[in-house]
């Protein structure tokens, strides 16, 4: 058989590396997304600009692929539940509606006896009242937050009544742990028990925003144990096909908490690119299409440092040493908070 053609929801560049992993791999792929900048226009094959609720261009979409994945999460379900039908969309739809809302993602993790933050769900005034033991907290928006979007932090209950919540939207409260660090696992599921697992990530976020990355982590064996076997148990437990990444944090007590899965690639999984024999899109796409697993090894260590808004300028036009590696995201504006490329040092 030839090789398939993927098709992937969403133009951002998770999309642009999952189309160069493709490629290199001898795979096409065809973008479709609402953005028409989006930055994996310059990477992908083809790039089709539309709703995600215009069934008409979705068909035609569907009918140019073999398979579809999808490069982030807030895709609305009926869109992936449609798709679905024609070609079939891998991570299954139905693990995507399960995380796509912090609500039931958490409820979830809880019913797999996986230890998240202690959360409410709210949606009004008085279940933030009723709730008050979960402040200091934050009250995150239940479905389309990323990079810290929709979230309101709560460090006291005076501070409630000056909030100007909008209850059309539904919200989570989770009470703020004290953070000693947090890590990621990303994983690689290719079907019953047989994954790639990479060695757990230390990540640093500033202002909700992911800013850097490394391995190895700065943690015991026995968290690395821990979390690598939460992750296998998620994995397994949605049936997963494809490349996830959990994301945890660690307390001042060494208690270990998933805080979010993400079902996709991921930004802290941008070193894999080059401290691996097989980075995490590489891996993606053979588990999405059925290509051989491939025993997946660390080749160096590694840091990743985001290049946020204005960042990105200092780095178009530096020299770089042998083990630096830039990766500019080609997006159009440069704006502030928003992600606009990487940088990976390779280390000893
Ligand atoms: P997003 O979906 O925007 O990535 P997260 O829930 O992962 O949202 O929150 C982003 C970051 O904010 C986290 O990585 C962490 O640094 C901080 N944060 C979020 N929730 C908590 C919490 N309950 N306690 C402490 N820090 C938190
Ligand atoms: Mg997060």
């Amino acid at each position: 058989m030839s090789n398939p053609v993927v098709g992937i929801l969403g133009g951002g560049q998770l999309g642009s590396m999952l189309s160069i992993a493709a490629k290199k791999l001898g795979i096409r792929t065809i973008i479709y997304c609402e953005d028409k900048d989006g930055p994996a226009q310059y990477f992908a094959n083809e790039y089709m600009v539309g709703d995600y609720k215009n069934e008409k261009k979705l068909s035609e979409f569907a009918d140019k692929v073999d398979l579809i994945t999808y490069e982030f999460e807030n895709i609305p379900f009926d869109t992936l539940k449609f798709l679905n039908n024609k070609k079939k969309v891998l991570p299954d739809p139905k693990i995507n509606k399960i995380i796509q809302n912090r609500l039931s993602e958490k409820d979830f993790l809880n019913k797999c006896d996986i230890r998240t933050t202690n959360y409410a769900y709210i949606k009004n005034d008085g279940d933030l009242d009723s709730n008050l033991n979960l402040i200091p907290g934050i009250l995150k928006t239940c479905t389309m937050g990323y990079d810290g979007k929709g979230q309101i932090k709560i460090s006291n209950k005076e501070e409630i009544e000056n909030l100007k919540i909008d209850f059309n939207n539904d919200y989570i409260l989770e009470k703020i742990i004290n953070l000693k660090k947090e890590v990621s696992i990303i994983i690689t599921r290719f079907g019953h028990q047989k994954y790639e697992i990479y060695e757990p990530i230390e990540n640093v976020h500033e202002d909700q925003i992911l800013k850097s990355s490394k391995i190895p982590s700065d943690i015991s064996e026995k968290l690395k144990d821990k979390c690598t076997n939460w992750a296998s148990r998620i994995a397994e437990e949605l049936y997963y096909i494809g490349t996830m990444c959990v994301e945890f944090f660690i307390d001042k007590n060494d208690n270990l908490f998933v805080n979010e899965i993400a079902p996709r690639v991921h930004n802290s999984g941008h070193l894999t690119i080059n401290s691996h024999n097989i980075s995490q899109f590489e891996n993606h796409i053979r588990s999405i299409c059925n290509l051989e697993k491939i025993e997946t090894k660390k080749i160096e260590n590694a840091r990743m440092i985001n290049l946020i808004g204005k960042d990105i300028e200092i780095y178009r036009n530096k020299k770089l040493n042998d083990n630096e590696f830039f990766y500019d995201y080609l997006k159009k504006n440069v704006k502030e908070k928003r992600k606009m490329g990487h940088l990976t040092i390779l280390e000893k």
